[in-house]
């Protein structure tokens, strides 16, 4: 058979298997989040255009390359986000929030989307996690940031992971260094790719992310920013690194991370994993005191980071620490004869009203073939409804786990919920539950 409909190149379908992956990546982040004080924002999809425009850049990959846009009925240009940050920062000011004053701290869990060319790791719909912190210019929040992100990482249970930190400076600083910057392209401009030659005398800053090998290999001896810092921007970042060592986090001075818009300021950093080669970044953030001005709101102070989901399940993979799968039905109902039949779907509703996870198959089959699709669903218990037993008042319920079964009054398995202290259902999920 010839497929009709594949899903969109580029596009993942996240099966039962996997989606529980993606289930305890994503109840560790929600924990974590929300015990450093973040609160959940769920921003659309969509949002206009000139948004990322303003906010990424307009002579960055992912606006002027990678960015969904499309035209809608009434002629407006929209884009399916594609990254996390700006439509926050949005929401933040149209909301009001910045009238109330102090810290606001939010976290998100998102699809975003680029127009990337598909191959391992890299998808057109990705996933992102990401807290902004906005409101405060001190050190000690860029450390809580940081703090943060190295605690969802270490929790949902990775180890090999590094943290690379630098300043990219101020307004005040980032002149000098972006001027010494673009002496040092010029100079070496035959080795660039076209897009960094382009571009150099806009933003030079931006060489220093180029992926190409090319410029990689000529920015190696670039300046670096450590140089160029005013006496502000020194003390912020000798503050955080101070406060760094204090928490015990590990970090190291990675001299030409930049972010390349002049609304990052101060702190950058990477999470980078051990077991993922070349592009080996998970997550990533910094500060922005310059972005929700940018967006039209009053100067503020601000930071943040975002991770990749389907990086960090990489991540976890290659350490061998992806969880393996829940139970997923703690009973099985199963019939073998027509007697049975009939009172199937009773005993399995009862099961499930009493707050037992059950299920069943829905067919006459083969005992055999019952326990088998009991065993793929991970079930404890098969409760046997034939004939025979059921003129007696009972079913069979077989305990899986231990290969054994016994005959059970019918009225006994339905009021089990009731009794769990004599239940045979998983004492250990129910002991204590009174
Ligand atoms: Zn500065
Ligand atoms: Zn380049």
């Amino acid at each position: 058979m010839a497929l009709r409909f594949r899903r969109p190149r580029g596009t993942e379908d996240i099966l039962p298997e996997r989606a529980g992956h993606w289930q305890f990546l994503e109840a560790r982040i929600r924990n974590v989040m929300s015990r450093f004080g973040y609160r959940e924002v769920r921003t659309p999809i969509l949002e206009e255009a000139e948004l990322f425009v303003r906010s990424v850049g307009e002579d960055t990959d992912i606006v002027s390359k990678e960015m969904y846009t499309f035209q809608d009925r009434g002629g407006r240009w929209m884009a399916l986000k594609p990254e996390g940050t700006a439509p926050v920062v949005r929401a933040y000011l149209e909301h009001g929030f910045h009238r109330q004053g102090g810290l606001v701290k939010l976290y998100y869990l998102s699809p975003i989307f680029r127009y990337e060319k598909p191959q391992a790791g890299r998808y057109r719909q990705s996933h992102q996690f990401g807290a902004e912190a906005i409101g405060s210019g001190e050190p000690a929040l860029d450390v809580e940031v940081i703090d943060l992100a190295m605690s969802i990482y270490r929790e949902v249970g990775l180890s090999n992971f590094a943290l690379l930190l630098n300043s990219v400076g101020c307004h005040k600083c980032r002149p000098a260094y972006r001027e010494a910057l673009l002496r040092f392209a010029r100079a070496g401009q035959d080795q660039l790719c076209e897009d960094c030659r382009r571009r150099m005398e806009v933003n030079p800053l931006r060489i220093l992310d180029c992926k190409e090998k090319g410029c990689r290999r000529t920015m190696v001896k670039a300046p670096v920013f450590s140089d160029y810092l005013c006496p502000d921007c020194r003390a912020h970042f000798e503050e955080v690194q101070g406060s760094l060592r204090d928490l015990g986090i590990p970090y190291r001075v990675e001299p030409r991370l930049v972010r390349g818009l002049d609304y990052y300021t101060r702190t950058a950093f990477e999470v980078v994993h051990g077991g993922l080669g070349a592009q080996n970044a998970i997550g990533g953030g910094g500060r922005y005191d310059g972005l929700v001005e940018e967006l039209g709101g009053p100067s503020t102070p601000a930071l943040g980071f975002a991770g990749g989901m389907e990086r960090t399940l990489m991540a976890l993979e290659a350490e061998g620490r992806l969880p393996e799968r829940d139970e997923q039905v703690e009973a099985f109902v199963a019939y073998t004869d027509d007697p049975g039949k009939e009172v199937f779907p009773k005993v399995l509703s009862q099961l499930r009203r009493a707050g037992v996870g059950a299920d069943g198959a829905y067919t006459v089959q083969s005992l055999k073939a019952q326990l088998r699709q009991a065993n793929r669903k991970g079930a404890r218990y098969v409760v046997i409804l034939g004939g025979e037993e059921l003129r007696r008042g009972k079913v069979v319920v077989r305990d899986m786990r231990r290969s054994e079964q016994e005959e059970v009054p019918l009225e006994e398995v339905l009021g089990f919920m009731s009794n769990k202290d004599r239940s045979v259902w998983g004492p250990q999920k129910y002991k204590g539950g009174r």
